[in-house]
């Protein structure tokens, strides 16, 4: 087994989608990045990318890269899912958080896990995903910004 764990922060602005586990949130700001800006996929991608001890999505898929441009990061994930299998391994279970002061966002978490377990090829009750507040504290409390921490465990295939 291997275990891997991902953090990322992304700042939010007006006049951005807010995608989160590529599901297209309703909301006054987005996330402000070079693709799609999706927080929670990016700290799964580095997670899984930390179990099999290949790095980060910055050395994968630098952000100078014209070809990620707005992409949509479940195509990064399954790219990165490629590299995890190459290496031998299947999801073992994920366990994710966001950081966020608003929206609410537990009515999307089912979306998100099917859209997250159709690219990892796993079953959605092999991944958990949660939400918190930091209390107003902060920069998510303030609402500048939305973080999200990941942790996963792979098997061997
Ligand atoms: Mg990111």
């Amino acid at each position: 087994m291997r275990i891997g764990i991902g953090y990322d922060v992304h700042r939010l602005v007006p006049e951005r989608k807010l995608i989160l586990g590529g599901v297209e949130i309703p909301h006054s700001m987005g996330l402000l990045g070079h693709s799609d800006a999706d927080v929670l996929t990016h700290a799964l991608m580095d997670a899984l990318l930390g179990a099999v001890g290949k790095g980060d999505i910055g050395r994968w898929f630098p952000d100078q890269d014209p070809r990620y441009a707005g992409i949509d990061s479940l195509l990064l994930l399954e790219q990165v899912m490629k590299i995890v299998k190459g290496e031998g391994y299947r999801i073992g279970n994920v366990d994710g958080v966001v950081i966020a002061q608003r929206p609410k966002l537990g009515g999307y978490f089912p979306r998100m896990r099917e859209n997250l377990a159709r690219v990892m090829e796993c079953d959605p009750t092999q991944i958990n995903l949660k939400a918190t507040t930091e209390e107003r504290l902060g920069f998510t409390g303030r609402e500048e910004g939305i973080a999200a921490e990941v942790v996963c465990l792979l098997e061997s295939a």
